[in-house]
């Protein structure tokens, strides 16, 4: 038995080249080597929490209704118990960039670990990557039967590991396109196959994007296609946490025996043993320093700390760590920019929130008729305007229609309406001129909508009132 650590050559398009080229750099397939480790885990439980948000929330009811449901035809979008109208889409823009801000944040922190824990396109990866080891074994046999002729044994391992991914690719198109019409009646469609041409076009192409993205591109949506990566690394800085070898440490790399003295024999700590590059999902060696394509993503640190165990050296060899503390220094942890960002995000939270609870949850919109004015059988100067009344609630309102100030206008007709949830009132009224003459060709005049069991929601819009000024 030797206590040697072998040391094995990355994989090359081309076997007789002397450089070394991982096969992202040789553009080849990349087969990741399985690996344990606490960024493993910690991966392993932002998956799953993702996974249950996703597919638990497209599945959620709310108050008899699907939880969170975007009604493209109605124009609604239902949040638990809150209904958004597009009047309130500034709200959700709102949300976006409190999430982009929020990005920036943890990037400005810890580089690309979105990119790493959450980001979708690597967590269904991720998914994928362990479904092609379920069906066509670990690396070694990956790498194996990629190279093998068409056998009965492997069309079986192909053919299972695509299924398996279609499937989930199904599944994961069914809980998006859930999002925007009613799931529980898309499923049923789906599974009686009476589905109609809009809902099987947009499954088709979510299930293909998946499958696509997940399954084929992988890592080339990071490297080529994604935006963030290419200008994240704008917001490093020398404090920000990467993924780092410290190369003072393993330089000179090599093979040595386990109880040698390496550092006698001009060694550093890193035995060049490609674990860290075998575990990649981006196929990169990160003993070549940082780089843009590294994803953050801690696989590398759990490899590498398994080896430092098995040597009996010390761990984070490869690790989290700032440029500023690599040189010798300390990382800034409170520092301005990342202040000023959290600053930011707080205010923005604030603002949303506030937003939030201020939300008009009755709207009103007025409409002047094109006719300008007209004289009654009173012989009033009356105006005609069309009222938008909107009950952004979910249970039944009475609202009390009226106009502020009145004198010397007055309102004819209906005062008291009753909305269904959600329901859209569309509704004439007429305004006489009735305590004097007309003082100028153009008035104004204001329309209030309140609820009469929570006088605190109310509405108020603005118009015109137009007179003949010469009568
Ligand atoms: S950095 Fe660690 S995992 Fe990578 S080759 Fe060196 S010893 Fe092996
Ligand atoms: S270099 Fe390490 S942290 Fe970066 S993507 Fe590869 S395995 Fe992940």
């Amino acid at each position: 038995m030797t206590d040697r650590i072998p040391a094995t050559l990355v994989e090359t398009i081309d076997p007789r080249s002397p450089i070394r080229l991982t096969p992202a750099q040789a553009g080849g397939v990349i087969h990741t080597r399985s690996f344990s480790g606490l960024f493993r885990n910690l991966r392993r439980y932002g998956a799953g929490a993702l996974f249950l948000l996703f597919f638990g929330t497209a599945w959620l009811n709310w108050g008899g209704r699907q939880a969170v449901l975007w009604d493209l035809n109605e124009s609604k979008f239902y949040i638990f118990g809150a209904t958004f109208w597009p009047q309130d889409f500034i709200l959700l823009s709102a949300l976006l960039i409190i999430c982009a801000f929020g990005l920036f944040c943890i990037t400005v922190f810890a580089g690309r670990v979105w990119c790493g824990y959450s980001c979708p396109q690597s967590v269904w990866t991720w998914v994928f990557m362990w479904l092609e080891r379920f069906t066509e074994g670990e690396r070694n046999q990956r790498i194996k039967l990629d190279a093998a002729p068409w056998s009965v044994g492997k069309l079986l391992r192909r053919g299972a590991k695509h299924a398996l991914w279609l499937a989930v690719s199904l599944v994961t198109a069914l809980a998006f396109v859930g999002y925007f019409t009613p799931i529980r009646e898309l499923t049923h469609e789906l599974l009686s196959l009476e589905l109609g041409l809009s809902s099987a076009s947009w499954l088709f192409f979510f299930t293909a994007a998946t499958y696509l993205n997940a399954g084929w591109l992988r890592e080339k949506v990071c490297l080529h296609m994604c935006p963030y990566s290419r200008f994240q690394s704008v917001m490093f800085d020398d404090s920000t946490l990467l993924v780092t070898y410290d190369s003072a440490r393993g330089e000179g790399r090599g093979p040595r025996r386990k109880d040698a003295d390496h550092r006698a024999e001009g060694l550093g700590d890193c035995i060049d043993c490609t674990m860290c590059v075998q575990v990649c999902p981006t196929g990169i060696d990160i003993r070549d320093g940082l780089q843009l394509d590294c994803l953050s993503c801690g696989a590398c640190i759990d490899a590498c700390d398994t080896v430092m165990d098995k040597m009996g050296y010390a761990r984070g060899l490869v690790r989290y760590t700032s440029e500023r503390a690599l040189a010798g220094g300390r990382t800034q942890w409170l520092r301005p920019r990342l202040l000023g960002y959290a600053a930011m995000l707080g205010l923005m939270i604030g603002a949303f929130g506030w937003g939030l609870q201020t939300r008009a949850l009755v709207s009103l919109d007025v409409t002047k008729d094109r006719g300008l004015f007209r004289e009654n059988g009173a012989g009033q100067i009356e105006n005609i305007y069309r009222l938008k009344v909107i009950n952004k609630t979910q249970e039944p309102r009475r609202y009390a229609l009226s106009l502020v100030d009145a004198p010397p206008f007055a309102l004819q007709g209906k005062r008291e309406l009753l909305l269904a949830p959600g329901e859209i009132l569309d509704l004439p009224v007429s305004v006489a001129l009735v305590g004097r003459q007309a003082v100028s060709s153009s008035e104004p005049l204001r329309f209030e909508v309140v609820d009469l069991d929570d006088p605190a929601i109310r509405v108020s819009t603005a118009s015109t009132f137009v007179s003949p000024i010469d009568r």
